[in-house]
């Protein structure tokens, strides 16, 4: 291990934000800091908190992407690229059929990476250019590349497939499934805060401003709400979730949409803001007497409650549902209104739990029960990080 005044930095790029912590060698530890700089390209705002959670930097930035992002953190003298640097870990969303588990980078792996990035136009280039700039700036420290899709490489083939030619397959048109990272934090936080179920055939919902949902037996994946790309699977804040694809056909056959203006539309106008014409935020929609939120609301609500009962089957059963993510810690309505849809599968609401918003919600008479269970990404991508580099560091420090 690295002496202990050495940091772990962990970064998450996406293309308006790039989220951060710095941890001690010991990934269990609390991050000496964590923040994020939101609003890239248009109202670019850092925050940093300290070990105690204290705000030490809440300010406007001038930054038009992540990789510039970056440069405002390397210049800070007590932000996160300050101190003696051991490694940088880095969320890459997409990682193709072949990055089945994080990895020290090295050149293959960032041709890899590029390969599959327009697998995940939002997120796999801005976390390329942030990697490939703290190359440049730290060329001594090593990365490590963690992927969402590696969590759910051991799908079964029938939940790993289209039902498209095998050659296609081959090529590498799968159901990857996505989060794997927030997945993976789920299952081991289970063990201690959701020991009844953590063995069990579990539905994890991760309901941010990207949503899927997984199935757990045992603490591992054997299927996803999300397949090739994050677009699948639920309607998002922008993002259509599933989507026949003779609809895609029909805005390029009909309305002579170019291939850009599909992707944008798929990425940027459609899911809740799409569907209420008012907002991608739940907690807008919410408050809206207007019926196009409130049936932006109910698609939400119908297609995370018709998810479970899909993903149960999947599992032959199901014995618990965790919430995590923005909308799942947090929103004490969808949480309620979801298994209020589930309730005859055997899901029965403890509304004081549900409203109070940590641990059990469902009442002891329950026969399933659903836990909230904050996400720690970035937790995941620091032990990952300093347990593949800890022989490293042994040889080298
Ligand atoms: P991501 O990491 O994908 O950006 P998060 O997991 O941080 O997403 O979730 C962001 C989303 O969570 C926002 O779109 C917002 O709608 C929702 N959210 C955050 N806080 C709350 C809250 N108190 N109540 C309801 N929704 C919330």
């Amino acid at each position: 291990m690295p002496g202990t005044d050495r940091r772990v930095v962990v970064l998450n790029a996406g293309s308006s934000s790039l989220k951060f912590a710095a941890y001690p060698p010991d990934p269990e530890a609390p991050p000496l800091l964590s923040g994020a700089v939101d609003g890239i390209g248009n109202s670019a705002h850092l925050k940093i908190m300290d070990a105690d959670g204290r705000v030490t930097h809440d300010i406007a930035v001038s930054a038009s992407d992540p990789h510039a992002a970056m440069a405002i953190l390397a210049g800070l003298k007590d932000g996160p690229l300050a101190g003696d640097l051991a490694a940088f870990g880095h969320r890459i969303v997409h990682g193709g059929p072949d990055l089945d588990r994080s990895v020290v980078v090295d050149e293959a792996t960032l041709a890899r990476i590029e390969a599959v990035s327009p697998l995940a136009p939002l997120h796999n280039p801005p976390a390329l250019d942030v990697l490939k700039g703290l190359q440049k700036r730290f060329p001594r420290v090593p990365h490590v590349a963690c992927f969402d899709t590696a969590f759910h490489r051991g799908h079964p083939a029938v939940a790993d497939r289209f039902a498209i030619p095998d050659s296609l397959y081959q090529e590498g048109v799968r159901r990857y499934g996505f989060h794997g990272l927030s997945y993976q934090y789920i299952a081991g936080a289970m063990q201690t805060k959701a020991p009844e179920i953590a063995g069990g055939k579990v539905v994890a919902a991760h309901l941010g401003s990207g949503a899927s949902m997984c199935a757990l037996m045992d603490g591992h994946s054997i299927d996803s709400s999300m397949g090739f790309t994050a677009l699948d699977g639920l309607p998002m804040g922008t993002r259509s979730g599933s989507l026949d694809a003779g609809v895609i056909l029909w805005l390029q056959q009909q309305k002579g949409w170019s291939v850009d203006r599909v992707e944008h539309f798929l990425y940027h106008d459609c899911g809740l803001q799409g569907l209420s014409g008012l907002s991608n935020d739940i907690r807008v929609l919410l408050a809206s007497d207007a019926p196009l939120a409130k049936m932006a609301v109910d698609y939400f609500v119908y297609h995370i409650a018709r998810t479970a009962g899909a993903l149960a089957v999947s599992m032959g059963g199901i014995d618990g549902l965790v919430f995590t993510a923005g909308i799942g810690e947090h929103s004490v309505p969808i949480r309620a209104r979801v298994l209020a849809r589930l309730r005859w599968l055997g899901f029965d609401v403890d509304e004081t739990a549900n409203q109070r918003g940590q641990g059990r919600i469902t009442a002891s008479s329950s026969r399933l029960r659903a836990y909230i269970i904050p996400t720690d990404e970035e937790r995941v991508i620091a032990r990952e990080t300093i347990g593949l580099l800890s022989g490293r560091w042994l040889t080298v420090c």
